[in-house]
């Protein structure tokens, strides 16, 4: 097949989360199998640093139009093997920033006109690359609005798209693009766009729900979080839309995989030590150095709950202040915390640092070394998310032998098995449902328990979950089915 994939980010190019990662590794195994891919994305010389170099021109003068004019783009190209490249959009005024989506926080005030010329250019860029994709893949409202101009008389017609069908996937639907609707004027579709069936959103337009209700398939990061956005309490808002797709067959849910290539203990060049299921020893040592990095006490025998995440409402990291704070009074852990983002949450988890020395460790800030580091050298890894689309930190410490604590949502919930003493083959992590900090609390008490008053056990949960397959491999077989079933449609 002949696939197109667009997105906003793409690992290592430039990254800001979960997507980065599925730019990566999906398209990789999808030309491993033989499909020729090509990737969208734009190029931001500011955060692509060296990566740069490696991705001449190869398109000069690409016209794009928005609003009443034509601007002119480039495109420049890195082909990774035969099957796979690169297509980086340039256009400076847009993507040469020192950030992706926002300036400390605050939303880049043009975002709407930065992601409808994204959409606008890569459809163009098609165009003029001919390329006949059987398949157009977008993810997530910035490149949405491709899904509304393959069916929209921009472009319907045009035999480039003769026999394309295409798929949006939602990695969170938190984030929807919405904005006023005077930015219609800048797609080029017109005021029949803007109705209840594709654009218009409470008189604004959003983007991802345009996209929701042209795509052929629509697919989400775990089956779980595919059945929870069909509910008012984790749509956003997004649900009777989703409820059209799920009633009409289109809507689908495919767990994301980790690359274990960069993600192995035996492999990992950021740990000191490596280790592997065989031979665990090398763990120890990992979390010998990460209380040595983080200014823990030396102290191999006590449980050490590790936690890297965005330190965001999504992931729970107010609860997990609030449990953390119980825990360092009343218990005997550690903690080692590796996050950045709502700064009154770093200024809690900088203070409980001060406060309780050698109990609890804290790096604010984002540092992928350490990230490793925690997630080889904890005993527990914390991940307390209100809402989880699929979370990749999670399988992450299962494949270090790290067993995670975990609230039961989304893709946590379709990845990690709670302990239970009568079928401990299959267990692999501690999981609670109520998100209240005592029920942390007193998870984080259980897993502690086993852990020390329980090892055979404890340890054979560490050896379940090295054992679990999370690769791309078994993802990208279920992507090429729905691409094939997409394709026998048409
Ligand atoms: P999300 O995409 O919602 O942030 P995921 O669990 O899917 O959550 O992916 C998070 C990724 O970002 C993981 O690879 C995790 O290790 C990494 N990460 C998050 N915060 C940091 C940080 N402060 N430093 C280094 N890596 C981080």
């Amino acid at each position: 097949m002949n696939i197109c994939w667009i997105c906003s980010e793409a690992a290592p190019y430039a990254k800001s989360g979960g997507l980065a990662d599925v730019s990566a590794a999906l398209p990789a195994a999808l030309a491993e199998k033989g499909h020729k891919v090509s990737v969208f994305l734009p190029y931001y010389p500011q955060i692509m640093g060296d990566f740069c170099a490696s991705a001449p021109v190869c398109f000069k003068l690409l016209e794009v139009p928005f609003g009443w004019i034509s601007e002119w783009a480039s495109i420049r190209r890195h082909r990774v093997s035969d099957n796979l490249s690169y297509y980086f959009i340039e256009f400076q005024r847009y993507f040469d920033r020192p950030f992706l989506y926002d300036y400390y926080g605050v939303e880049f005030g043009d975002n709407a006109e930065r992601f409808t010329f994204l959409s606008r250019a890569a459809m163009q860029a098609i165009v003029a690359l001919k390329l006949e994709p059987d398949i157009l893949h977008t993810n997530d409202w910035h490149t949405s609005l491709c899904n509304v101009y393959l069916k929209s008389h921009l472009y319907a017609k045009s035999p480039n798209f003769a026999g394309t069908r295409s798929v949006l996937t939602i990695h969170n639907i938190g984030y929807q693009g919405i904005f006023p609707k005077g930015n219609l004027f800048n797609t080029g579709l017109g005021w029949e766009f803007f109705n209840y069936t594709c654009l218009e959103y409470f008189d604004q337009i959003n983007f991802l729900k345009a996209g929701i209700m042209t795509a052929d398939s629509v697919t989400t990061v775990s089956p779980s979080y595919a059945r929870e956005i069909l509910t008012p309490g984790y749509g956003f808002s997004m649900e009777n839309a989703l409820q059209h797709v799920h009633f009409e067959g289109r809507l689908t849910g495919i767990l994301n995989g980790i690359c274990t290539s960069e993600w192995s203990p035996s492999t990992d060049k950021f740990i000191p030590h490596n280790y592997s299921a065989a031979d665990i020893s090398g763990k120890s040592m990992c979390k010998a150095a990460l209380q040595k990095e983080l200014g823990l006490s030396n102290k191999p025998r006590i449980p050490l709950v590790g936690c890297v995440s965005r330190f965001a409402y999504q992931k729970g990291i107010d609860v997990l202040a609030e449990a953390v704070e119980k825990l360092l009074i009343h218990d005997n852990i550690q903690f080692a915390v590796l996050g950045a983002g709502e700064s009154y949450l770093e200024a809690i988890f900088s203070d409980f640092c001060r406060r309780f020395p050698g109990k609890i460790g804290v790096f604010v800030g984002y540092n992928n070394l350490l990230a490793h580091l925690i997630t080889a050298g904890s005993d527990l890894f914390a991940m307390p998310s209100r809402y989880e689309p699929c979370g990749l930190s999670q399988m992450y410490s299962m494949q270090y032998g790290t067993v995670p604590v975990v609230r039961l949502t989304g893709g946590l919930e379709d990845t990690v098995f709670n302990y239970n003493p009568e079928i401990l083959g299959k267990s692999t992590g501690f999981t609670f449902r109520d998100l209240y900090p005592q029920s942390l609390a007193n998870t984080i008490r259980w897993a502690a328990g086993i852990y020390k008053f329980k090892p055979a056990h404890f340890k054979k949960m560490m050896l379940n979950g090295m054992g679990q397959d999370f690769s791309w491999r078994h993802t990208a077989d279920i992507y090429e089915q729905l691409y094939k079933k997409n394709i026998e449609r048409r």
